[in-house]
């Protein structure tokens, strides 16, 4: 992909000494490696959340999330939004739309995700029925691998996925300081000076280029989830100038993140946070490409770096 949305990429030689104080300033990959050193620190705030947990719904929720591989935290998260871990169960009746219990199940989805969860005499009002089904429903539809859609099929409100996501970060779901790859793919083309006429020019380190790579190509099959570097906010959604359909995270201290050639229907919208790992969107063919892959780019204050100077070893 050539450049990224809204920004001068152009050749900034008249701009070089402020882009090589910026560099020198935020010292590349020693900088972001304190920006999630910070964000780990935050994280043990998370403790004082997750304090507030009832100790028995704790229990419920992580050996669910066990039982249905999915995260304790996201599963906590609902029981928070629906009823404050059943504080506010309004003691199981049921609400306008007949929803009950302290995950507020409407009875027929009730009895569907207690076959799911293999239930005997399932009681919607118990926390110990209540919260397997709504594990089981939520791995059944598309979790962990897609949260944001397995939330919005317990609630299809446009609201819902993204207050749900905000608690289970609170828990420590995708925790500050975690960074993940983007894409399990292939390495087809490394950050830097390139041949390849189809990138701008660009100055960086104190030399200027005619063509330079701002980020990384990742290749795997079409449609393989794209997932959030590191916890942030989602801050472009959509089509850029040439076509190609973009997600740019900005994750604090000056750090964003960029994922380029994404297919048109994203999970991700403008103001949305991501957690470490959230699928945001999938690996696609827009804008000027040769084949379906991941174009990612990691900027910080205003400078672009190297993504594998950022990410953590393959395993
Ligand atoms: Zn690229």
């Amino acid at each position: 992909m050539s450049g990224g949305p809204g920004r001068a990429l152009g050749c900034g030689c008249l701009g070089l000494a402020a882009a090589l104080a910026l560099a020198v300033a935020v010292g590349g990959a020693g900088a972001l490696a304190g920006v999630w050193a910070v964000g780990a620190t935050q994280a043990s705030g998370g403790s004082a959340d997750v304090a507030g947990i009832p100790p028995a719904y704790l229990a419920l929720y992580q050996g669910a999330a066990a039982r249905f591989a999915i995260d304790w935290e996201v599963l906590a998260a609902v029981g928070r939004v629906e009823t404050d871990h059943g504080r506010n169960a309004n003691g199981c009746a049921p609400n306008s739309a007949g929803a009950r219990g302290p995950m507020q199940f409407l009875p027929a989805t009730f009895a569907h995700a207690a076959r799911l969860a293999g239930l005997l005499d399932p009681d919607i009002c118990d926390p110990a029925d209540a919260i397997p089904a709504a594990a089981a429903y939520l791995a059944s539809n598309g979790a962990p691998a897609d949260w944001r859609r397995a939330l919005y099929r317990y609630n299809p409100a446009d609201w819902y996925p993204p207050l749900v996501m905000g608690w289970a970060a609170r828990y420590g779901y995708g925790a500050a300081g975690a960074v993940v790859w983007p894409l399990d793919g292939r390495l087809t083309q490394p950050f830097g000076p390139t041949g390849l006429s189809l990138e701008p020019p660009r100055c960086w380190a104190g030399r200027c280029y005619a063509h330079f790579h701002d980020g990384i190509d990742l290749a795997a099959p079409l449609g393989t989830p794209v997932r959030a570097m590191a916890a942030g906010r989602v801050v472009l959604a959509g089509r850029v100038a040439d076509g190609a359909v973009v997600v740019e995270v900005d994750h604090g201290a000056g750090v964003l993140t960029l994922y380029g050639h994404l297919q048109v229907r994203l999970a991700v919208a403008v103001g949305d946070p991501v957690a470490a790992g959230q699928v945001i969107g999938s690996e696609g063919l827009t804008g000027n490409t040769t084949g379906p892959h991941l174009h990612f780019e990691v900027w910080s204050a205003g400078v672009p770096v190297d993504p594998l100077s950022v990410l953590p070893a393959r395993p």
